[in-house]
Formats: C-alpha cells, structure tokens, sequence
C-alpha cells in the first residue's frame, strides 16, 4: 500500500479559514491509484471521504469523522496546439494560481482574469470559479472524474458540468464526483476581457496601452492583493456569500430606496446584487465578534482573527443573513462548503 493515513489530524493547514478541527483519519493522494486505495481504506472502515484541495472553499464546522482526501496529483500537459487553439490538461492537485502563470509563461491566454484565486485545479469547476468578467466555464474544454458510485472513469463535456453562476452538476451531485483532471481551450491570440471593474483603470495607471494577458494577470493580482485578506495572514475563504440574483421589480424598488444600490442586470432578466454592498450598507464592514469578523475592506468575506471556531463564523453569517433578509428583502446564500 502506498497511501499513507494518519489518525487524527489538524486540518487548520489544510483550510484557509485556518480553523482546527481534526479529521479522523488524512491521507494525500499523488496518484489515480491512491485515490482508489483511499476510496477502498474509507470503505473498509466504514467511513466516508471527503476529498479536499486548498481548502480555500471550505467551512469546518466539527470533526470530520471521514477518511479527508487531500488531492496532491502533479501534472500539466499540451494536447494539441494547432499554432492558434491549445488544449491544455492539468491534474486536479495543481495548484490554480501557479497553473495560470504556467499557461501565461508559454504564451496561452483565457485564464488571466483568474489570477490569484487560490485552491487547486480540481476544484475549479465545482463552483465553476469566476472574477473579473471571467469563469472557468468560458475556457472549460473537458473534465475526466473517478464515479465514486461505480469505480469508472467518465469524461464531461462543457454541457454535461452545468455550470452556472458559482455552480455546477458536481456541486449538486455531492460526493459523487471525485475530479482527477481538467482540460482548458486556451489561445495564442489574446481576446483580452478588460471591461470589468477596475481592470481598465489599473492598466492606465500603470500607462500601459496594448495590454497583454500578463500585463492582464498583474493589474488583476495587484487589485486583488489590496482589497482581499492574505489567508496566510488572515484566516478567511474569500467571498462569504455569493451575489443573489433578484426580481427586477424587488431592484427598483430597492433602487428608490437606495440610489447608490449595486445591482446589474441579467442576460435573463434578473438583477444581480452585490452581496458586499449590502452587507456594507447594513453596518457590518469592520464588525467582529470574538475571533469571528467581517473583514474590514470588504464585507463580502467574513474572517478568522485566530481562535475562530466554524460554529462561530457560521452563526456570525446568519446574524448577517437575517439582518440583510429584514433590511432589504433579500436572501444570502453561503458560498463555501460546509462540513
Ligand atoms: P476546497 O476548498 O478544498 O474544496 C471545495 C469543494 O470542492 C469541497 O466541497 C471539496 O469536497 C470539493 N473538491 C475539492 N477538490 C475536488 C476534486 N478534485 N474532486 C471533487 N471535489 C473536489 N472563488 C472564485 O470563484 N472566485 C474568486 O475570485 C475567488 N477568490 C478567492 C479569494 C480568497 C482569498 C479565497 C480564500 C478564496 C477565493 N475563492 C474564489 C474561493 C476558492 O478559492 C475557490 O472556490 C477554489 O476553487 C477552491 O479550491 P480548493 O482547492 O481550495 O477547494
Ligand atoms: P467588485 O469589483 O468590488 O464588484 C462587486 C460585485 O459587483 C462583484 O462581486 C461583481 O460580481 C459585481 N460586478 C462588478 N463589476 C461588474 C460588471 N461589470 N458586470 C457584472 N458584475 C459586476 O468585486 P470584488 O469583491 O473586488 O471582486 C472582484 C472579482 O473577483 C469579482 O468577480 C468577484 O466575484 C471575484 N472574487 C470572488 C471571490 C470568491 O471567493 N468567490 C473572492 C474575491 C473576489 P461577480 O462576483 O459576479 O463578478
């Protein structure tokens, strides 16, 4: 057996709320065959699996009384490059961000706008992740997961992941799932998505007129890097609570009320809202209670000032989703995962 599983291990270095709970049994997969072994282990002690990547997307509420499977599979490689498209496949244990600046450095674009996310490519299409304009669904080119029901191999086309906004076929199917690699269309030719937020300005102000895609990628870290807390700093999973999608009536009437309310209108006729506008305007921006906190730049991601417990942070976010859901009739909904 080449798997190696501990007993009782902190999982605080494996989640980037940076909360310590303990995982009955931890093992890292480096290998297809290891996940089948850890599969087979978590079956013969009747436990259940519960794979991980980052962590960056996870709140621990208690023990996990599972074997945790943290994916550490290595692996990047070109397919086919036709001098113009490139089909690129990385392991699900890549992690994101390094993964971007390789297609960067080789000259492929598409990915740019996602720089700086964290986790790892594995868990890129479970929420489908997004910034800036951009989501992984607008390069997604095939994905080849393990059916944990059956033991088989099944390859998903774009169509068969049913990604939407922060969502997925696998975030539905929980459990099923295991994603052993992702393959991404990229381009020699860059259509650069610069029509977002700040993006445009940062790259003005940096006097840079014919933008590349790495001229793209560095506007969009040096953003983020001022407005998002380091996890390694300060404990957190990023957006707390996705955006909601509102009524267009329930928009306007907020819109009276509120002439300042961030809200932008969808292909399909909804508004979307921005959660951290709204969480701000309730007052809850710099809010912390014990070591449990609304980070003080934005109050879109809730933080871990160190002895946090994911009980603490989850009820701190429904204090928020109950004052939101009475202050403007609108319902949050969590983002990470819990467990
Ligand atoms: P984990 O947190 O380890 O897991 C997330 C979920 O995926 C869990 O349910 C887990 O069981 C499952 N999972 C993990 N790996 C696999 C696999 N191989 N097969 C099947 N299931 C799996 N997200 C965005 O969309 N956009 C952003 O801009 C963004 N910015 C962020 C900024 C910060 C500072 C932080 C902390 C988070 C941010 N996130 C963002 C959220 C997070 O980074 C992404 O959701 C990321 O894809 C999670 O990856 P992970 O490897 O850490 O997943
Ligand atoms: P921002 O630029 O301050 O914008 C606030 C919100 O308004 C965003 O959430 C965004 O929604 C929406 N928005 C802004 N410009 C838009 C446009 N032109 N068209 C449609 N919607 C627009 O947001 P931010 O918090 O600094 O984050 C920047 C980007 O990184 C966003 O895309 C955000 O989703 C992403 N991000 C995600 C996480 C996470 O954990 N999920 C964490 C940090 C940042 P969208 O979120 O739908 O884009």
């Amino acid at each position: 057996m080449s798997l190696d599983v501990q007993p009782q291990v902190s999982l605080k270095a494996f989640n980037s709320f940076g909360i310590d709970v303990r995982a009955q049994l931890f093992a890292e997969a480096h290998s297809d065959a290891d996940v089948r072994e850890a599969l087979a282990y978590a079956a013969a002690q009747q436990l259940p699996l519960l794979v991980i990547g980052g962590g960056s997307n996870l709140l621990l509420t208690q023990d996990i009384a599972a074997l945790v499977l943290r994916m550490a599979t290595r692996g990047i490689r070109v397919l086919h490059d036709d001098g113009q498209q490139v089909l690129v496949e990385a392991e699900a244990g890549e992690a994101w961000h390094p993964f971007v600046l390789w297609t960067l450095e080789q000259g492929f674009s598409g990915l740019e706008n996602l720089s700086l996310i964290p986790g790892t490519v594995g868990a890129a299409p479970m929420q489908n992740i997004g910034a800036y304009g951009v989501e992984i669904k607008d390069v997604f080119a095939g994905l080849t997961a393990l059916d944990r029901q059956t033991g088989e191999l099944r390859d998903f086309s774009l169509q068969e992941c049913n990604f939407a906004y922060r969502d997925s076929l696998f975030k539905h199917e929980v459990g099923r799932w295991l994603i052993l690699r992702v393959r991404f269309a990229l381009n020699r030719v860059a259509h650069l998505k610069l029509g977002y937020g700040p993006v445009q300005q940062r790259l003005a102000e940096q006097g840079i007129t014919q933008a590349t895609p790495s001229d793209v990628s560095r506007a969009i870290c040096s953003i983020r890097s001022e407005k998002l807390p380091d996890p390694a700093v300060l404990g957190n999973a990023g957006s707390f609570f996705k955006n909601p999608l509102v009524s267009q009536v329930l928009a306007a009437q907020l819109q009276l009320q509120y002439p300042d309310l961030v809200a932008y209108p969808q292909a399909d006729g909804q508004v979307k809202l921005a959660a951290g506008w709204l969480i701000d305007k309730a007052g809850w921006k710099g809010f912390r209670d014990g070591d449990a906190g609304v980070h003080r730049l934005q109050a879109l991601v809730l933080v871990n000032y160190g002895a946090a417990t994911g009980l603490e942070i989850s009820s701190l976010a429904q204090r928020i989703q109950r004052d939101i859901a009475e202050r403007f009739q609108v319902d949050l909904e969590m983002e990470p995962n819990r467990y």
